[in-house]
């Protein structure tokens, strides 16, 4: 399949700008991104709202604001990053933003099934510079470390220690931290030290220790 700009992905690029994503590349990128291919067929007709949507397993597709305010926040680094690792791979949409604009992907997956579902997309997609893992994301993935950005795709209640330890020295770890209430932090390593800015309140489903089958 060829990713190219649609109608609809378009219309939600200009509401994202509206609601203050600046990044053109991100925005570029949202409009090509066909959302209706990682929603389940009964609310194909809502993939391009900007809400997030079940996708099955108790899990969501996030919100397409939060996917691009968070990818902004990569891009936004002195240093460009090239290697990226996702915590939560989901429906595999936020994934397949980030293959658009880095230069490698790895993703880490809980739910088995889920996982095999967003690795097809990708294939389908042609975006073959993912790479994906069916595992516990509180641990990351050291083989592949150090990463120069790291997005967590689900709610940790404390900051997972072994995501920090997998930054390269100018790294970027952006993750939403709390329970029934989160916040969105941007974790920056400087000068052998993480430096934490609070970005804005967010939603997501929990990030749960262990794999599942
Ligand atoms: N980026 C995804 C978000 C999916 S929701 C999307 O837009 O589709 C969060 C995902 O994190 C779920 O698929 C859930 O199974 C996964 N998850 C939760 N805890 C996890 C863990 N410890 N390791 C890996 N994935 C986890």
């Amino acid at each position: 399949m060829i990713i190219k700009n649609t109608r609809k992905g378009s219309q939600l690029a200009a509401l994202l700008q509206k609601e203050g994503i600046r990044n053109t590349r991100v925005l570029e990128v949202i409009a090509a991104t066909p959302r209706e291919f990682f929603v389940p067929d009964a609310l194909k007709h809502k993939a391009y709202e900007n809400t997030a949507l079940p996708i099955g397993q108790g899990q969501t597709i996030s919100q397409p604001y939060t996917v691009a305010k968070m990818t902004e926040l990569l891009l936004e680094q002195d240093v460009q990053p090239t290697s990226i690792l996702e915590i939560g791979t989901g429906s595999g949409y936020q994934t397949a933003i980030l293959a658009q604009l880095f230069q490698s992907v790895f993703s880490v997956e809980r739910i088995k099934a889920l996982q095999f579902q967003a690795k097809r997309r990708m294939n389908q997609l042609d975006l073959h510079n993912v790479k994906m893992k069916h595992g516990d994301g509180w641990q990351g993935w050291q083989s592949k470390a150090p990463f120069d950005a790291i997005i967590v795709t689900a709610a940790a209640e404390n900051l997972p220690e072994a995501l920090t330890l997998q930054l390269s020295s100018h790294g970027r770890l952006v993750v939403p931290l709390g329970k029934s209430t989160q916040q969105l932090f941007c974790i920056d390593q400087h000068q052998g030290q993480l430096v934490q800015k609070t970005i804005e309140s967010v939603k997501f489903v929990p990030l749960i220790a262990g794999a599942l089958s």
